[in-house]
């Protein structure tokens, strides 16, 4: 049985990944910190044989005993209102966390496949964005902890593979919704369908006119699964090229949800990317990839889980203040 490490397992991305790869038959090691995770997304795993999990921090260090065949590392905050709230920790596990992990998958002789983010592309001037563009990131912005440690994230994982030839993938990964994203993690999907349930107006930042392009969950997990059975190690775009301005995206909530809210327009918060959409080619043509979910449906499966949440949850105010976050 193949046995492989999931840093940021009680996450979005990292407890859907989990399910994967214990149904393929994998003896799954779950790693959490638990500051942006939540062990509800993986309850369901935990009296398993075939997985463990482990409250760790992979920025202090990584201990795993026992063989590990692959490793994936999905740990990272993962929201603007996050990089805000936690910007060193959103630094540190990205560049320190992905140092331990490499060490971890050379000493282990596993594959290891980090999880990089289009936001590589900062606010981006070609578009589409296709993986042999270098980008346009501000470093020192409300998102340079991100992007910047996402970056080092890259070229750490490069040198390693090409210094120490250890096995790696490196995924780009665009905008992703699903079931299990945080209901106030500030990102779009989960505050327009939170602000629609709770009777609310729903916010556009600026004039709504940015663009992005969303990919559905089990769409993303299955690229990630043949990216990593792959052996590419150059990054790989993993999203959906169905692109849509935000404004439209409201709309098409107020439609999902059956509900007349209003919309009203706030400031744009800084370095706010314009457009973003991915160019797919490389994943078409050496993954045989393409998403296979279209909004419409993947839409309806996610509001289906966040209708089912508790009043409790639905009214949990945590992640809401942007005032630190406007645009000057
Ligand atoms: N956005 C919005 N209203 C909200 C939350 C986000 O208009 O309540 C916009 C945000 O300004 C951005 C887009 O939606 O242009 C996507 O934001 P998100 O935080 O989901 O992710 P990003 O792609 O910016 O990392």
């Amino acid at each position: 049985m193949p046995r492989i490490l999931i840093t940021g397992a009680a996450g979005f991305l990292g407890s859907h990944l989990c399910d994967r790869f214990i149904k393929e038959g994998f003896e799954v090691v779950g790693m959490d910190n638990l500051i942006t995770g939540n062990m509800k997304n993986i309850e369901h795993l935990l009296g398993l044989q075939e997985f463990t999990f482990q409250h760790q921090d992979v920025s202090d260090y990584v201990h795993v005993s026992g063989e590990l065949d692959y490793i994936l590392h999905f740990a990272s905050p993962a929201s603007p209102i996050d990089y805000l709230k936690i910007p060193i920790q959103t630094l540190k596990v990205s560049s320190l966390g992905t140092h331990h992990l490499l060490g971890l998958a050379k000493s282990k002789n596993a594959k290891i496949l980090v999880a990089s983010t289009s936001e590589v592309y900062g606010d981006p001037q070609v578009h589409p964005q296709s993986e042999d563009y270098w980008g346009n990131v501000n470093p020192i912005g409300p998102r340079g902890v991100y992007d910047e440690a996402k970056r080092f994230q890259e070229a750490i994982t490069m040198a390693y593979h090409r210094f120490h030839a250890v096995s790696v993938s490196i995924i780009r990964i665009f905008n992703t919704y699903g079931p299990r994203m945080r209901l106030n993690d500030g990102r779009v999907l989960p505050a327009f369908i939170g602000q629609a349930l709770r009777g609310e107006d729903l916010t556009v930042f600026g004039d709504g006119m940015q663009t992005r392009s969303f990919c559905y969950v089990d769409d993303l997990v299955e690229g990630i699964y043949r990216l990593l059975m792959s052996n590419r190690a150059e990054p790989v775009n993993i999203g959906n090229p169905d692109e849509i301005t935000i404004l439209d995206f409201a709309k098409e909530i107020i439609k999902l949800t059956n509900t007349d809210q209003k919309i009203v327009f706030r400031d744009l918060p800084k370095d706010d990317p314009m457009q973003r959409k991915p160019d797919i080619s490389v994943a078409k043509s050496l993954l045989d990839w393409e998403p296979k979910i279209d909004r419409k449906e993947g839409l309806k499966r996610t509001y289906a889980y966040f209708r089912s949440l508790s009043e409790e949850d639905l009214h949990k105010k945590e992640h809401n203040d942007f005032t630190n976050y406007i645009k000057k």
